[in-house]
């Protein structure tokens, strides 16, 4: 090797992050990126059909964590940049069949009002007076992970955690409470916990806060239970022309991606690295970043005790699935984002009315709507079951909780198999042991989805720490 290589492995969001931030402060390395699909992007993919815009998996990301905002202006997107139409402030819950608004100002499953909470019949008469626990459960004496659903019930009982916070935090990893990290997936809340002892108050206080008007407990509780109301901005951003473009616009400035390149293993040549494609041909490199996914890195990595951790980061298989239709052709009036799920009540997960969350997802005079279906639910077996079932079983729930739905237009289906990770409890322990190993692999990085975060921001954060890891060593 004349020049020192460097060998990205996935070319989603994370592996193109750190494959950026290698090319741009070290021109002088022999970038490789290896991706085994025909296409870059991994769970990122933009589609057009018949003038609408078809965002497949992802379709915005969280500006209140910058990494992804700032990624985007970097590279010249600031004037793609877009916010939630404001059309779409409501929420949605599928309930006894129907859709049933929900309370306004729930941030993460927390009430940050008492009134919206009280008139909702999401919650029965217990339920809600058991919101009010909240503001005298003990926190326990030691922070230490427990389950989201196990964290929701101790804080606002059982009932809020079912109906609630179920599919709205699950629902993120079209997970199940049941089993995934309160420390992994919403340490913020656990934070709060913590400091203020009660999740309301914590809240508001942090709010109070963030408006530069510090307040006290008292005060906090007052204004939960008479605050008017005043809808909080959109924290959710997107791209005028889809999330496709924040990776066209990163693989413009690498060097090609060799696509349809599957690695099959990486091994150790004294202190470099050899990487195996599944054609039998080889790489040396000084450096690599193992950015696809979890179980994929238990399978070709050569060390065995990487291997045995990664394996067993749980993964789930989802589909969302497309229907353009003329406006006409729709009962209801669609003021809002969508609707969430409570299991038990539908066989898809969540339902997004695309064109009014999100400008230029439709023609004029026309509808796009997207189904999330599988995960943990076990309603539907997305990986054996066809397209035509898939959607099929989306639009009749649609059908069932919209009201009338004429023919769709066009009906398109994405798959996400083994492509959803878990942080389940215990994650953050692994990723310790998973830190240590690789502290001991100078050159070698772990980053993306499986690790420290899933959202867009979150795999940027890590693409750029995995490439400053790497470049340490050259
Ligand atoms: C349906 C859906 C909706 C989502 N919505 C949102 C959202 O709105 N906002 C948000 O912030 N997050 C969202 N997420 C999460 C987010 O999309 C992912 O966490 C993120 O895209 C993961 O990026 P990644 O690069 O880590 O992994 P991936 O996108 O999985 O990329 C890994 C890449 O590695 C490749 N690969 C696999 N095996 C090999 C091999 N042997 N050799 C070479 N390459 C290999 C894969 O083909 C893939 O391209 C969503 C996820 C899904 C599935």
């Amino acid at each position: 090797m004349s020049r020192p290589r460097a060998v990205v492995i996935g070319a989603g969001i994370t592996g193109l992050t750190a494959a950026w931030e290698i090319t741009r402060s070290r021109p002088d390395v022999d970038l490789v990126v290896l991706e085994s699909r025909s296409r870059v992007g991994g769970n990122i993919v933009t589609e057009e059909q018949r003038g609408f815009l078809l965002d497949g998996g992802p379709d915005s990301f969280l500006r209140t964590k910058p990494q992804a905002v700032e990624l985007c202006k970097e590279l010249g997107l600031d004037g793609e940049l877009i916010t939630t139409l404001p059309r779409a402030h409501n929420v949605y819950m599928a309930y006894r069949g129907q859709l049933e608004r929900m309370p306004a100002g729930m941030a993460l499953a927390v009430p940050s009002r008492f009134g919206p909470l009280i008139r909702t019949r999401l919650i029965g008469p217990l339920g809600k007076l058991r919101v009010l626990g909240d503001l005298w459960v003990r926190r326990p004496d030691e922070l230490a992970d427990e389950s989201i659903g196990n964290f929701i019930a101790r804080r606002f009982g059982s009932e809020v955690a079912h109906k609630l916070a179920s599919p709205l935090l699950g629902g993120i990893y079209a997970g199940d409470v049941s089993q995934l990290s309160i420390l992994s997936t919403f340490p913020q809340l656990a934070e709060l916990e913590r400091k203020h002892g009660s999740l309301i108050i914590g809240l508001l206080k942090a709010q109070a806060a963030m408006r530069g008007r510090p307040t006290s407990t008292p005060r906090a509780i007052v204004d939960w239970l008479g605050r008017a109301s005043s809808p909080a901005p959109s924290p959710f951003q997107s791209l005028r022309r889809g999330m496709g473009s924040l990776i066209d616009a990163l693989a413009e400035r690498m060097p090609p991606v060799r696509v349809d390149c599957a690695v099959r293993a990486v091994s150790r040549v004294g202190e470099d690295f050899r990487v195996t494609l599944d054609d039998g041909t080889t790489l040396l490199a000084s450096a690599v970043v193992f950015a696809a996914p979890a179980h994929v890195g238990a399978q070709v990595l050569f060390d065995g005790a990487l291997g045995d951790e990664l394996g067993q980061i749980p993964y789930l298989s989802t589909a969302t699935v497309f229907f353009g239709f003329r406006e006409q052709d729709i009962e209801r009036s669609l003021d809002g984002v969508g609707f969430i799920v409570p299991r038990g009540e539908a066989r898809v997960l969540a339902g997004t009315w695309v064109s009014s969350k999100w400008a230029g997802r439709a023609p004029d005079g026309h509808v796009l709507l997207r189904a999330f279906l599988g995960g943990s639910r076990g309603d539907v077996d997305v990986p054996q079951e066809t397209d035509e079932h898939l959607s099929d079983v989306a639009l009749g729930e649609l059908r069932r909780l919209m009201g009338r739905l004429g023919e769709p237009l066009f009906t398109r289906v994405f798959r996400y198999h083994d492509s959803n990770p878990q942080p389940v409890v215990g994650h953050a322990a692994r990723l310790a042991r998973l830190d240590e190993r690789i502290s001991q692999i100078p050159g070698l990085a772990l980053c993306g989805a499986a690790f420290d975060g899933v959202g867009i921001p979150d795999c940027v954060r890590q693409g750029r720490a995995a490439a400053s890891r790497v470049l340490a060593r050259i």
